[in-house]
């Protein structure tokens, strides 16, 4: 018989676990007080419910194997209105479709004149998996955004909502952490399909959020018309409606939203980009810059750098990878990704006035800067050690994995970290807040000029707690934050971070 020896295991390695590293790291350098850290380093609630929804009636696409037996099948014609295109090449089919309409249709099969054969395939209910991660509320409500996208997990809701924690910290806005959305592509449903489920998944939420107590905003797959559709489910049949406008931000700017709050997040950072210029002696102003991602994040920090005289050397997005030595003209690539009715991706792949490159060939485009305002986990290790550039400049959530990380530091490639580069989104989203709240409506103007404040004051900061260099200006005062030692951006960042959260809880306590 053999003994059983209890092994210890090593905790599992999650995709949270590697993220929190460099909580991890911060908490030892500072000593951050023991309780405090247990506090942080798991989320206060993880909501994970199931919204259902009534998927329309589609037509999709014939296989070719099937379409011989229906070769004698004539054309059917119906009203174009009716018939809601989808990426997967497949059509929503509305009943209007049928106003003087002319069907033939044989075992469920359609030819749609000038398209093809198309099966019919009846409406049913679809089950989508949602969330909300509240991470941490020391410093006032749960504020985050909604992501609508297939690969999204627990985990990665977690990551991103504990991000929030740090961030609204960084930007000293009085909100906690949190983040949520639904396991879903929504490119694959009509328009009316995302509005059922948006509305759904408010329904589920409403018992969860509110304006004083977690206020989500868009991300990834959302946008101000959804954060519209949230306002209305919940606020919906509440005596005092208009008291509840700040529940969510990123709304229209008719609706309570911010002037500059489309473009606040690569305004913010622009400004980033700009004082990190600013103390080298210099401007933006001639330098060059390579982007991935062309939405929100990655376009508006595009037309505002080259705004600043920046050229944009080179996009990479989901649907390809454009190169032009010479420089892209943002304006007319926001129009041709923007404008142009046929290019549904929303993509810059195909367009003309730029060489299509390979997404591997990005990587070494010789340039000053990097943007990447996609997704996460995109600069590793190996693509670290191929860029060609002085500066990334982190748009999106997590760009750089810890081995990219350590690559980058060992290459002098410098960084602009996550939670102060993209923190402008979030500060302009508490200045909705505030201006809901006391029922205000600020110029653009008096935004960008309250956002450029906040955000270069707190990169000066964690640059001096960088640097450790300890200094009271008439901008910013680093001396309760250096730590008497040099430490790299990100984890500079986390300390200032920490320490403004830790505050909340030594001078408030904990509630037993
Ligand atoms: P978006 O949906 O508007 O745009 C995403 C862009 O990324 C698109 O151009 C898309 O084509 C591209 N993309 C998607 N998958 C890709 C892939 N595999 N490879 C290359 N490109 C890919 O989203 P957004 O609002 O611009 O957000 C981008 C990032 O910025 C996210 O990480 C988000 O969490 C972060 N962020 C956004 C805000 C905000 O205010 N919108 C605030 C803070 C952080």
């Amino acid at each position: 018989m053999t003994a059983r020896v209890a092994s210890i295991e090593p905790p599992r390695q999650t995709v949270y676990t590697e993220a929190m590293e460099v909580f991890q790291r911060a908490s030892d350098l500072i000593g951050l007080d023991r309780r405090v850290r247990m506090e942080l380093e798991e989320p206060d609630y993880e909501h994970i419910f199931y919204v259902t929804v009534k998927l329309h009636t589609r037509l999709t696409p014939l296989p070719a194997s099937e379409q011989p037996r229906y070769k004698d099948l004539p054309d059917s014609e119906l009203l174009p209105d009716g018939l809601e295109p989808l990426l997967d090449g497949s059509f929503v089919f509305k009943r209007r479709a049928l106003i003087n309409a002319n069907v033939f249709m044989r075992d469920g099969v359609v030819r749609l004149k000038g398209k093809g054969l198309y099966k019919v395939v009846p409406g049913r209910p679809e089950r989508f998996k949602a969330y909300r991660v509240q991470h941490n509320q020391a410093r006032g409500p749960y504020k985050g955004g909604t992501r609508f996208h297939q690969d999204v997990s627990l985990d990665l809701f977690k990551v991103l909502a504990a991000e929030m924690t740090w961030k609204t910290a960084i930007a000293d806005v009085p909100f906690g952490g949190g983040k949520g959305g639904i396991k879903v592509d929504p490119k694959t449903l009509s328009s009316e399909e995302l509005e059922a489920l948006t509305l759904r998944y408010m329904y589920r939420l409403k018992p969860l959020i509110g304006p004083n107590l977690d206020i989500p905003a868009p991300d990834v797959g959302t946008d101000g018309t959804i954060m519209g559709l949230l306002l209305r489910q919940f606020t919906d049949g509440e005596r005092e409606r208009h008291s509840l406008r700040g529940v969510v931000t990123g709304k229209d700017t008719r609706i309570g939203g911010s002037e500059g709050r489309v473009r606040a997040t690569g305004q913010g950072l622009a400004y980033c980009i700009q004082e990190w210029y600013a103390d080298r002696g210099s401007v933006p102003a001639g330098s060059r810059f390579v982007l991935q991602g062309f939405g929100n994040v990655g376009s508006n920090a595009a037309e505002i750098l080259s705004g600043m005289g920046s050229k944009l050397l080179a996009v990479n997005d989901a649907g390809g990878t454009i190169f032009n030595p010479n420089g892209i003209d943002v304006p007319d690539l926001v129009s041709y990704v923007y404008d142009n009715p046929s290019n549904m991706r929303r993509t810059v792949a195909g367009y003309p006035k730029a060489q299509q490159i390979s997404k591997n060939d990005l990587w070494e485009v010789d340039a000053d800067i990097l943007i990447p305002a996609a997704l996460g986990g995109e600069i590793t290790g190996p693509v670290a050690e191929r860029l060609k550039v002085k500066l990334v400049a982190e748009g999106a959530n997590g760009p750089t994995t810890p081995e990219g990380d350590r690559v980058l530091a060992k290459r002098g490639i410098e960084l602009i970290p996550d939670i102060i580069g993209n923190a402008g989104g979030v500060t302009v989203s508490y200045y909705e807040w505030i201006q809901n709240k006391r029922m205000e409506h600020w110029s653009e103007t008096e935004v960008n000029g309250r956002l450029e404040q906040a955000i270069k004051s707190n990169y000066r900061i964690i640059r001096d707690i960088s640097r450790n260099t300890p200094r009271r200006t008439a901008t910013h005062n680093s001396q309760r934050y250096c730590i008497g030692r040099e430490v790299d951006m990100r984890t500079a960042a986390m300390v200032l971070a920490l320490k403004r959260i830790e505050a909340h809880y030594q001078l408030e306590g904990f509630s037993q």
